[in-house]
């Protein structure tokens, strides 16, 4: 349904507008450190293609139909939820993580453990939107290329990508980070 396909790109507007500011400051922040794998790199290239780049083939033109499958239209306002439920997550991690965001592992000059707001109660709040996201892009974009490859690739993302974080921030922030740990979730609360 086009009304599904409109809600995605409201989507993927609001996370920009969201990041800007973040993005801003991130470009101009003096980095300690970098650790960026070559397969991080062509992952990253990956979610772009797959959460960008063919939604908006798939939007603006009728190359990508012969893919099309179909879903009830209770599917796609439960992609709605998912997908509000993401933006909501989005928002709130990016106001307490502040400065401190990038798009890759790094550590500035200035870094601070972040461990209140969202993020006392989850360590990667940024990747449990985009759990939810690539959920709801499934709901929402029903076609096999523009809506179910970007969970594959996340997957793969993610798994790659907490690792590498955590121990990046564990060779950073020692016995903090540890204790930051315990107390916390990965994308799901600790009970
Ligand atoms: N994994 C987090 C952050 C993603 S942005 C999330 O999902 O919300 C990635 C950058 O955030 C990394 O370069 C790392 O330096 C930084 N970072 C991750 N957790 C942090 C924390 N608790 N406090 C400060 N910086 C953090």
């Amino acid at each position: 349904m086009t009304l599904f396909k409109i809600i995605y790109w409201i989507g993927i507007i609001t996370e920009m507008a969201i990041r800007a500011p973040l993005q801003k400051t991130w470009k101009t922040s003096a980095k300690t450190e970098q650790r960026v794998s070559p397969t991080e790199r062509i992952l990253l290239g990956l979610l772009a293609l797959f959460m960008f780049f063919l939604p908006l083939i798939y939007a603006t033109t009728n190359w990508l139909d012969f893919a099309d499958y179909s879903l009830p239209t209770w599917a796609g306002w439960l992609g709605v939820v998912l997908l509000i439920g993401a933006l909501v997550v989005f928002w709130r991690a990016h106001k307490d993580l502040k400065s401190n965001w990038s798009p890759t592992l790094e550590i500035f000059a200035d870094h601070t453990l972040i461990t209140n707001g969202i993020y006392g109660y989850i360590r990667h709040p940024m990747y449990a939107s985009q759990w939810l996201w690539v959920l709801a892009q499934i709901l929402l974009l029903p076609n096999w290329l523009a809506g179910p490859p970007n969970l594959i690739f996340f997957v793969a993302f993610y798994i790659l990508r907490v690792r590498a974080e955590e121990q990046m921030m564990l060779d950073k922030f020692g016995e903090a980070y540890r204790k930051y740990m315990q107390k916390t979730g990965r994308v799901l609360p600790k009970f």
